[in-house]
């Protein structure tokens, strides 16, 4: 299964693309860093796969 992630691109932080899916939007859990990630930020072909195999991504 592909792993589908996002970078922080302020502070490096990865996150999983289902905590972004679910939140939407959300502040990066960095420490101390204030950035807003979105669920938009992915790459589409990466937000297409998750979105076609979400099921699979549920924990
Ligand atoms: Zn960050």
């Amino acid at each position: 299964m592909r792993i589908i992630t996002h970078l922080c691109p302020a502070c490096g932080t990865v996150v999983a693309a289902n905590e972004l899916e679910n939140n939407r939007v959300m502040k990066c859990p960095g420490l101390g860093c204030q950035e807003v990630l979105r669920f938009e930020d992915l790459p589409e072909d990466a937000r297409e796969h998750f979105l076609k195999n979400r099921n699979r991504y549920q924990t």
